[in-house]
């Protein structure tokens, strides 16, 4: 990642908005301020997000967010198969704060288990911790700068 791609957040108003070209005028926007993340193509009318949606939790439902431009935007689920998962977590859209749970390597005999075929890391329950508004911090848990 480099930091000439970093601009303000349309969202969030914050300078860590993440934005990559998708093509000649489109973009994509991934916030480490809001932890938040839409693209220029992600508008009402113009986006399927009936199939979108159907992959997401509830609460990423709720809280969605359309910002000045009509770009609609979720929150971020990060999910780094070596390093863990982060995630936004809560009961209400009203009580959002950012989770993050760390891997662990599978032991041989776990390896042999047909649920974990192909892998070589499980989510570790007990490296469960939330960061409360803080996406960075709970991002910097599992290690991924
Ligand atoms: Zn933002």
């Amino acid at each position: 990642m480099t930091n000439d791609k970093l601009g303000i957040c349309p969202k969030c108003g914050c300078d860590g908005c993440y934005i990559t070209p998708i093509n000649e005028t489109k973009n994509n926007y991934f916030c480490w301020g809001c932890g938040f993340q839409t693209n220029d193509l992600m508008k009402e009318g113009e986006f399927d997000f009936e199939a979108y949606e159907e992959t997401l939790p509830e609460l990423y439902k709720d809280v969605r967010d359309i910002d000045e431009q009509g770009r609609v935007w979720y929150p971020i689920s990060l999910n780094i198969p070596d390093r863990g998962t982060v995630f936004l977590n809560g009961k209400t859209s009203e009580d959002t704060f950012w989770s993050a749970i760390k891997v662990i390597p599978l032991t041989e005999e776990e390896k042999q288990e047909p649920k974990y075929k192909g892998l070589t890391f499980k989510s570790d329950p007990k490296s469960l911790q939330s960061f409360g508004k803080d996406f960075i911090e709970a991002c910097d848990y599992i290690g991924l700068f």
